[in-house]
């Protein structure tokens, strides 16, 4: 038996790094550093421990939908130990929103070939949460979300999701989508092996033709969501300092009640 998983990965802007809004109100994503989403490595991590409990045939394939420098979150899965990468990139791609996303990285898995999608609980950009589910739609097969811990066997997804009260196991028929959060474990770091193998393993580049996708199906002229205005948000204050000279906590009493904190 086969199995072919499909990862979807997020190159987001560094969160360490100055971002702001460019002119057409999307995030300037120019001068920014960016890096593969850190909630994606968890996807990776479980598309590799499925493969390494396995007895078949599984075959990774990392994919993402964003500009040039994207390449460096599939260099990034690909040395965790991914077997191949897809990258979807395309100028009229630009502020495609979550709906649109959805519809490229739904027909790039139709056209990659799959058994089972892997995604991340979120983006650390976007944070949106949606995308799993929007892509389980469009591709018209069953998601399962929020794993905290996943396995394949026989043809079925399995996983358990922890909720506050309760948790729930879950499973699925594949082909399927699932995405697992950053309770599934710990994300392995790429060893100095895995990065040097990286640089010859194969990715492929499709563009919107690639995928039967049309300029105005995507992008700024194809969301359903349109940033109006955004404000930079004020720089932070240096905060009330206590000095405690026998008072301080009265202060922190008195500072705490002020502002209703107790
Ligand atoms: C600050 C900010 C605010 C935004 N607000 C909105 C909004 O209100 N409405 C809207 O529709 N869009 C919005 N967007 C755009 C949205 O982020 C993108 O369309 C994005 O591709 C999908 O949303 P997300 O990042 O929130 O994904 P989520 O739904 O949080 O992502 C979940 C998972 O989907 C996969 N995934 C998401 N994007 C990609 C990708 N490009 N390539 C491969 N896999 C991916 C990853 O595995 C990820 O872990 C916003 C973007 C930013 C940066």
């Amino acid at each position: 038996m086969s199995l072919r998983i499909v990862v979807t990965v997020k190159y987001v802007p560094d969160a360490t790094g100055d971002r702001h809004f460019a002119d057409d109100l999307t995030v300037d994503r120019d001068d920014v550093d960016g890096l593969l989403s850190e909630l994606d490595e968890y996807a990776v991590e479980q598309a590799l421990q499925i493969s390494e409990n396995s007895d078949d045939d599984v075959e990774i394939t990392v994919l993402t939908v964003g500009p040039e420098d994207a390449k460096d979150a599939l260099r990034k899965a690909l040395s965790m130990g991914a077997d191949k990468a897809i990258h979807v990139e395309d100028d009229d791609l630009h502020g495609t929103d979550a709906i649109g996303t959805s519809l490229v990285l739904a027909k790039a898995v139709e056209k990659a070939g799959y058994d089972l999608v892997i995604s991340g609980m979120a983006s650390t950009d976007g944070v949106m949460g949606v995308v799993p589910a929007l892509l389980a739609e469009r591709l018209g097969v069953p998601q399962v979300t929020l794993l905290s811990e996943v396995s394949v066997e026989d043809g079925t997804v399995k996983g358990r999701r922890d909720g506050d009260a309760a948790s729930e196991q879950l499973e699925a028929s594949l082909p399927a989508v699932v995405s697992v959060t950053d309770q599934s474990g710990e994300a392995r770091y790429p060893s100095f092996k895995g990065i040097m193998a990286a640089k010859k393993k194969p990715v492929q580049s499709w563009d919107l033709s690639d995928l039967d996708l049309e300029a105005e199906e995507v992008g700024l002229e194809g969301a359903y969501t349109t940033v109006d205005s955004a404000t930079e948000r004020p720089a932070r204050t240096a905060g009330t300092i206590v000095k405690d000279e026998g008072e301080g906590g009265k202060q922190l009493a008195a500072f705490l009640a002020e502002r209703k904190f107790v």
